[in-house]
């Protein structure tokens, strides 16, 4: 009760209680014994905006989409469904900085549409809306790269579809990197992992953003096995011992002892917790469901997806959008709203 506006406290939550509470559970289900659906019984209150729709609100109103896409590779059969989608609900689409798609200008009565759609050519939520796992970028590494020692794009994916809906204090984002010229930016990422040619070094707590920082090395020439047994423990003790919306960057500098106490505890398990942590990560790898695919599939969890509780076939017609470079873009003068005129003490207007 001692955060957020006065007007909020009182036991139901404030702004930032609640949201804490609601990652809390998401980050330690099934460990808790909540349903790993962030939408389920009491949890759907708890979430904000973007959870609650699992899609990103935008500046209108309208809400985009962004379908997983592991390791950035996809078929041309997939990348023509998205453009399929994209042209048949008029959406405005472009490429991430995380080698994905993003679809914009769905209103949240058309969510499920799309999905349903996205779902059944293979794709599942990438969690751009979720404090949780976004993407892990990858180059074309050994497979096609002249210099590459290792296949970048295959652990790219294998980390991604592990990883995925892995709910935390904040957003994960990863990379691998083919060789250490770096084309996949890994040591801008929480963590990163650039090939060396006895095997992978693992970088950890780097970010882009307001404060960039470069990831520090936490293990080098790691087996594929080893990386994967190392990142486990290392994303389980952070969300275990982060603060609310706290990225892995500050939480390392913040931490008593720093990088050397993490390596100490991951590495070389100096507070005995190794074997928890690896098998609190086999238990969300087990349990990980699409929370797409959860939704679409069931009638009660869809009642939620209307503009209008009581007249549910109704569009929000504010939502609206005008042309811009062959796409969409929100209508910026009916955000903006009408001029008013304001009359002067004389009656006239000014
Ligand atoms: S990081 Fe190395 S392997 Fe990957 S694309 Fe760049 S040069 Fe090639």
């Amino acid at each position: 009760d001692s955060h957020g506006r006065e007007e909020a406290r009182g036991g139901d939550g404030c702004e930032v209680c609640k949201p804490t509470v609601g990652s809390v559970i998401a980050s330690l289900a099934p460990t808790v014994g909540a349903s790993g659906y962030v939408l389920d019984g009491e949890q759907a209150a708890l979430q904000d905006t973007n959870d609650h729709f699992l899609a990103n609100l935008q500046r209108n109103g309208s809400y985009s989409i962004v379908p997983r896409i592991p390791g950035g590779e996809i078929t041309p059969e997939k990348l023509i469904v998205i453009g399929e989608v994209a042209r048949d609900f008029g959406l405005y689409t472009k490429i991430t900085g995380g080698q994905r798609i993003d679809l914009f200008g769905a209103r949240v009565d058309q969510l499920p549409l799309i999905w349903t759609r996205l779902v059944d050519a293979g794709f599942e939520s990438g969690h751009a809306y979720g404090k949780s796992l976004r993407t892990v970028k990858s180059c074309v590494g050994q497979t096609w790269c002249r210099y590459g020692v290792q296949d970048s794009v295959k652990m790219a994916i294998d980390l991604e579809l592990r990883y995925r809906g892995l709910r935390s204090p904040h957003k994960l984002k990863s990379a691998v990197s083919g060789c250490a010229r770096e084309c996949a930016e890994a040591r801008g990422k929480d963590f990163g992992i650039i090939a060396t040619a006895q095997g992978w070094n693992l970088y950890v707590g780097g970010n882009g953003g307001a404060t960039p920082r470069h990831a520090d090395l936490l293990a080098q020439d790691l087996s594929d096995a080893e990386l994967v047994r190392l990142i486990d423990r290392f994303l389980m003790f952070y969300i275990r011992t982060a603060d609310r919306l706290e990225r892995t960057s500050a939480w390392l500098e913040r931490i008593d002892g720093g990088l050397d106490h993490v390596r100490d505890v991951v590495v070389h398990d100096s507070l005995g917790l190794c074997d928890e942590l690896e098998r609190l990560m086999a238990d969300h790898v087990a349990g990980y469901r699409d929370e797409w695919a959860e939704t679409i599939n069931d009638p009660e969890r869809l009642r939620r997806f209307v503009t209008f509780v009581n007249a549910p076939d109704a569009p929000d017609p504010s939502v609206r959008f005008v042309p811009e470079r062959d796409q969409i873009k929100p209508d910026l003068e009916l955000l903006a709203g009408p001029v008013l005129a304001v009359r002067t003490l004389e009656g006239t207007a000014s």
